[in-house]
């Protein structure tokens, strides 16, 4: 049992028959025909004109700031971002891009009057602002579709494109109850995860309007992202989007169940009412040990990442039941 992350789900048997049967060719060439039929099928299907697969969420970010700022540019984020904390500065590194990082407001957006006054003016002086980013969800929190389309106002009055870090776009929208365009209609660019809930063993996919992905594929093969016969693992990630899109529904079933058990441990403060997806945190009194918790859980499999406040991460490899043995284990060792 794993709560460490999404990350850590296996592949479904599904997936490995597809990868067994995929039809594959060299896809640096174009010639893989199940990688392109994937970039059709998931540019139609989020709304935008073409799609790039890549080889994790991390690149997909990357090539997104770098297809949208150039050296000396400057992206906005949020200071929680993905993108700002641990992608190891590849935007500064590499894209020659500088983040200007925002702090969160307590819902995960960001404000668009700090966003403004962050705004650099057109001096020689400054970094040329040319980007916003924002990540859906955030810490497993939804951002809102008015906040979305009022990001779009913001950009569009300020002449900035709009990225999306959509590692997790899909528990958003089955928390909101939409379609994925409703979100990704806002977006000149967007990332999903197929690697992460949905369950692909490797991939994600960058989104874009096609002169924007053009470039993202040359700067993809500049970082050693192209890939050969990769069909293999666009046949799962093609079935990531199709058959697991409902198991996130009861990842955040389960979350709630988790939250609310949580809530009832001593030591433990946990508000459920605030948990909107699949992440679960919980902040802990400083009586808690909770490395030597951790510790003795993994020796029973059950594996938890030790940190204050405390992140539990559901999935479709763990279920009602191997939630409530957590509840139960947690709730024996905090009495011990
Ligand atoms: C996991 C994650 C990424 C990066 O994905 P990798 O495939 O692990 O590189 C980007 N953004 C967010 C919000 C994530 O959770």
């Amino acid at each position: 049992m794993d709560f460490r992350s999404d990350t850590v789900t296996q592949p479904t048997q599904a997936m490995r028959d597809a990868i067994a049967n995929a039809p594959v060719g060299d896809d640096v060439y174009g010639d893989d025909p199940t990688v392109n039929e994937l970039e059709a099928w998931a540019a139609t299907t989020h709304g935008f004109e073409a799609a790039l697969f890549t080889s994790s969420g991390t690149q997909a970010n990357l090539l997104g700031l770098m297809s949208h700022c150039g050296r000396g540019d400057e992206y906005l984020c949020g200071q929680q971002a993905h993108n700002f904390r641990y992608e190891a500065g590849g935007a500064a590194v590499l894209g020659s891009i500088q983040p200007q990082p925002i702090m969160n407001e307590p819902d995960g957006t960001l404000c668009f009057k700090k966003l403004e006054a962050a705004i650099k003016p057109d001096d020689f002086h400054c970094a040329q602002t040319k980007l916003l980013s924002l990540e859906n969800t955030i810490n497993g929190k939804v951002l809102p579709l008015e906040y979305l389309a009022q990001a779009r106002q913001f950009v569009d009055k300020h002449g900035l494109k709009l990225h999306l870090d959509g590692a997790r776009v899909y528990n958003a929208a089955v928390a909101l109850g939409v379609d994925i365009k409703e979100i990704a209609q806002h977006f000149d660019t967007m990332t999903v995860c197929l690697s992460k809930g949905l369950g692909a063993p490797i991939g994600s996919l960058l989104l874009g309007d096609t002169v924007t992905i053009n470039r993202a594929r040359r700067i993809r093969k500049m970082l050693g992202g192209g890939m050969r016969q990769v069909g293999l693992l666009a046949a799962a990630g093609k079935l990531a989007l199709t058959e697991q899109v409902a198991q996130l529904s009861v990842d955040h079933a389960n979350a709630q169940i988790l939250a609310q058990g949580l809530a009832k441990l001593n030591g433990f403060h946990v508000k459920p009412e605030l948990v909107q997806t699949n992440i679960v945190f919980a902040k802990l009194d400083d009586a808690v040990d909770i490395d030597a918790i951790c510790a003795d859980l993994e020796k029973e499999g059950i594996l938890v990442t030790p940190s204050n406040p405390i992140r539990f991460v559901t999935h479709k490899d763990v279920s009602a039941e191997d939630i409530a043995l957590l509840l139960e284990r947690l709730a024996n060792k905090l009495n011990d």
